[in-house]
């Protein structure tokens, strides 16, 4: 009765390749330290960028300290733009309160943005919403 190895180590590989690596475009063999590739247009930094082409939450909602750039950010135009229009009735509102009310009316200003933050958090399609019900005169 014989013994076969089923399991034989892997093929190593050729010496002369160690320290090299395959390009992730292409599969051109690259020195491992190689910055881009010769045969196409990968280039290292490019790969460590956001590659899921994704926004981020926390960046929207730290644009929308300017009210509409967290929507403009995502791709919301429209819905940026809007919310960028209705910070100005807003902003002119918050003014007249804070002067009739001696600066407290300043902290309004802070409910549109928490609004704006919000909104900016929750959408994270184009998908621009029907409706700003945010009971604002223009
Ligand atoms: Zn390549």
């Amino acid at each position: 009765m014989s013994v076969e190895y089923t399991d034989a180590p892997a093929i190593q590989p050729a010496s002369g390749e160690a320290g090299k690596m395959p390009c992730p475009y292409c599969g051109h063999l690259l020195p491992k330290d190689a910055q881009s590739c010769d045969r196409c247009d990968w280039t290292r930094s490019a790969t460590t960028e956001t590659a899921e082409g994704k926004a981020s939450d926390a960046v929207a909602v730290l644009l929308s300290i300017i009210p509409g750039l967290g929507h403009i950010y995502k791709g919301h135009k429209l819905a940026g733009f809007l919310w960028m229009a209705g910070a100005v009735p807003a902003g002119i509102f918050v003014l007249l309160a804070a002067i009739a009310s001696a600066g407290f009316g300043i902290g309004l200003f802070f409910f549109y943005l928490i609004a704006v933050m919000l909104h900016a958090y929750a959408v994270d399609d184009r998908v621009v919403p029907p409706t700003l019900d945010e009971g604002e005169e223009y």
